[in-house]
């Protein structure tokens, strides 16, 4: 998968959070986007943005799913 992936799963994200969150589809979206996001093992950057792992989208995922 690739980062065309993320973009659009951020637009169904905003989509989502507009309206009343379905906790279920946010659930799947938190968990494609750890998958998406990893650390490369070579850089010890994230696979999908290449930046120093965790990225901005994985903390931000992560603090989404302490809700639940
Ligand atoms: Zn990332």
């Amino acid at each position: 998968m690739s980062c065309a992936w993320q973009r659009r799963l951020n637009r169904l994200s905003a989509t989502v959070g507009e309206r009343i969150p379905e906790p279920v589809q946010l659930y799947s979206l938190i968990t494609l986007t750890f998958v998406l996001h990893e650390p490369d093992p070579a850089s010890g950057d994230c696979a999908c943005c290449t930046v120093v792992w965790p990225c901005d989208i994985v903390r931000h995922a992560y603090r989404l799913r302490e809700g639940f």
